[in-house]
């Protein structure tokens, strides 16, 4: 539906739009309603009230409210009764203003084109890349791309490759699509980014249930999403990429693929994008003994649904995101809960993380215009780059040991406050929980009922190394902890990245020979010199800490790598290839960036960091620099091959009979 179609609804079911004004939240109700009557008075009105992104941030009196809600709904009734067609677009003049009253903060112009990209307004994809010369059909049918991984980003990459044209195969090493979403099903696996946000820009979801929703619901949502664009035909299942090399002289990378039922097979293809996420291969620590245990014992990620832990003595080992949502998950129904804590995490309430969607909201969301987008505006000013310069370490700082600087003090005081309050009257296990170290050292973690959890007679928080395991029993600090179930919450091998496929670029050098074991480079995170045609999503350094979504940083490098594609056929190049100097300096400024930013704290240790200490994993710039790095390719950084660009034979009807 298109905004004035939906106000024909809103006008056609006045009962349905009361019972929606009077259960949504009333920012994105004021915006809405001065977008469309452009009746800035209400902006003047309501701004006194408004002090953040968050509907718990605004103290809009009800006077005000009635006001607001009794003015959009004359509006949107003659909008339906008077024939009236409300422009998909924002007033240019008005929009800045709207912006900052809905987030009571000035939005600096640097943000108004990432927030035009995220608010879909009209339902148009500012990120989708289009064609300047268009190719004629059999340039695109000679050529294919391999995108390896069907999660979240390889599904996007796949839409836009569709959308443009492009011949495109997708390998996934799961028999289903979802990556992480499908190979997660341990008790209480969700989210913990908003998901009105963390859902893509081009195909928001109206009906999410929860602002923090469980695994189920985002698989569905993936699944919806692949049917709706009709890729899942160019998926092949079960099939792993374990190999691919680049053919320099045919300008061609020979991707060699397993299927889970053993056949071997080699395609080519002139792109190779790798979408395959970085945890996603468990890393169980070699504790002494582990193999001794006779009970079952498995992987978060690799979650034994044959195991019933009613009645039994389970240790969870891990206090990582993963560990905070099995724990509380798990404890009403184990007989015994032991919970195995290395090191505390910081954990940050949120009054929505366990709150529904009210149905008026949803109705909102699907029915009132500009709803759902001026929402996802407000989530990605209060969940993005609101405090990444508070994560950066003031090197004047007094107490470098606790905190970064005076803003980061105030947060471990807020955060500790939140701590002491669950856990009054339990001084021996608030000296457990409270970390250290500065907050934001490792990934902020939500609060999932967590230290009511703590609580219960029937768990108990082991604090420091775990000494072995023994066949019934998990041993830290001299003591034994009988134990009929492990489940190990200890992480993944991320910065391993790519592994274990092996990728030979041009000179017969592999990526693992120039990173190493676990010390991945590239550019934007993308390129890497001497890999020509070859493109990563959620590539070394991307990973956002600060806040935000993975799925918006998808999103841009879908659109970077659709760009460059877009220079390769357009051109009619063979190849396309990042330069050492652009490359270099990539990497030198990312450096510089990262060392002052939290997870760089020389006393912590997280998964972001490589075993030499230096932080592979993640992104030390704002939403907003990422976007505008990789929202334009600068042609200057690479080098291209003008030989005539090789063709694969019947390329397009190999992929039909690769994919059937
Ligand atoms: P993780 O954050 O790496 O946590 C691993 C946990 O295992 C840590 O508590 C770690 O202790 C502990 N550990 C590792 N080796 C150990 C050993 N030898 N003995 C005792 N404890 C050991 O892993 P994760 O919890 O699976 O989370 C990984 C990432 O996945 C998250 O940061 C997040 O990005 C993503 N994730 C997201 C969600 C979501 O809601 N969106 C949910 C789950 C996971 P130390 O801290 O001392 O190293």
């Amino acid at each position: 539906m298109n905004a004035t179609q939906q106000a024909q609804h809103c006008a056609a079911d006045p009962d349905g739009l009361r019972h929606a004004l009077d259960g949504a939240e009333i920012v994105p109700l004021l915006t809405t309603l001065v977008q469309i009557t452009g009746r800035t008075e209400f902006l003047d009105k309501a701004r006194p009230y408004i002090s953040g992104g968050w509907n718990f941030q605004q103290t809009i009196p009800d006077a005000l409210r009635n006001e607001i809600r009794e003015a959009l709904f004359d509006a949107l009734r003659d909008v339906g009764t008077k024939g009236i067609v409300i422009p998909e677009q924002p007033d240019a003049r008005l929009v800045g203003a709207m912006m900052n009253v809905a987030v009571g903060q000035e939005v600096p112009d640097i943000y108004k084109p990432v927030l035009r990209d995220e608010m879909n307004f009209g339902g148009i994809d500012h990120r989708r890349v289009d064609w300047r010369r268009t190719p004629a059909a059999e340039e695109l049918d000679a050529f294919l791309a391999v995108i390896v991984g069907a999660g979240h980003s390889g599904i996007v990459a796949a839409i836009k490759m569709q959308e443009a044209g492009i011949p495109h195969v997708i390998i996934e090493k799961n028999a289903d699509v979802g990556g992480t979403w499908l190979e997660n099903v341990y008790p209480g696996c969700g989210v913990d980014t908003p998901c009105h946000f963390y859902s893509y820009a081009f195909e928001p979801n109206a009906d999410w249930t929860q602002y923090f929703v469980k695994r189920d619901e985002l698989l569905s949502y993936v699944h919806r999403t692949v049917e709706k664009y009709g890729i899942r035909k160019k998926i092949r299942f079960s099939e792993e990429v374990t190999r691919a090399e680049y053919d320099r002289e045919r300008a061609l990378w020979i991707v060699r693929t397993r299927h889970s039922d053993g056949r071997e097979q080699t395609l080519e293809c002139n792109v190779l994008v790798t979408a395959v996420g970085a945890l996603n291969r468990p890393a169980i620590p070699d504790i002494p003994g582990r193999s001794s245990f006779k009970g079952k014992a498995f992987h978060t990620a690799q979650w034994d649904k044959s195991a019933d832990l009613r009645g039994k003595r389970v240790a969870l080992i891990g206090t990582g995101a993963s560990g905070l949502q099995v724990g509380p998950a798990i404890a009403a129904e184990v007989e015994r809960l032991t919970i195995f804590q290395r090191s505390p995490h910081w954990v940050i309430n949120h009054p929505l993380y366990h709150a529904d969607v009210p149905a008026a909201v949803r109705w909102a969301m699907k029915y009132i215009p500009f709803y759902a987008s001026w929402f996802r505006f407000q989530l990605f000013w209060a969940a993005s780059d609101g405090f990444h310069s508070t994560l950066k370490m003031d090197p004047n700082w007094t107490d470098p040991k606790h905190s970064l600087n005076a803003a980061n003090a105030k947060m471990r005081e807020d955060l500790i406050a939140h701590v002491r309050s669950e856990l009054a009257g339990r001084e021996e296990l608030l000296e457990k929980v409270i970390p250290d170290y500065p907050p934001f050292g490792k990934r902020m973690l939500r609060d999932t009922h967590w230290y009511k959890m703590l609580r219960r007679p029937s768990v108990e928080l082991v604090s420091g190394r775990i000494d072995r395991i023994e066949e019934h029993a998990v041993v830290s600090g001299g003591v034994s902890y009988p134990t009929d179930i492990i489940v190990f919450a200890t992480g993944f091998q991320a910065s391993r990245m790519l592994w274990p496929m092996h990728i030979v670029g041009k000179d017969g050098v592999s990526l693992r020979d120039i990173w190493g074991d676990d010390d991945p480079r590239a550019h934007l995170g993308i390129t890497v010199p001497g890999f020509p045609n070859f493109f990563m999503i959620y590539g070394p350094n991307t990973n956002l800490a600060h806040g935000g979504s993975a799925i918006f940083h998808s999103e841009c490098q879908v659109r970077y790598i659709m760009l460059a594609i877009r220079e390769l056929i357009e051109g009619r190049h063979r190849s396309m290839e990042v330069r050492q100097a652009p490359f270099e300096a990539y990497n030198a400024r990312l450096d510089v960036a990262l060392k002052q930013m939290s997870w760089s704290h020389p006393s912590v240790t997280n998964w972001y960091k490589n075993k030499s200490g230096r932080v592979v994993m993640n992104s030390p710039w704002r939403l907003v620099d990422y976007r505008n790095l990789t929202n334009e390719i600068d042609v200057s950084e690479y080098v291209f091959d003008d030989a005539a660009p090789h063709v694969i034979k019947n390329a397009l009807a190999s992929r039909e009979a690769l994919t059937g």
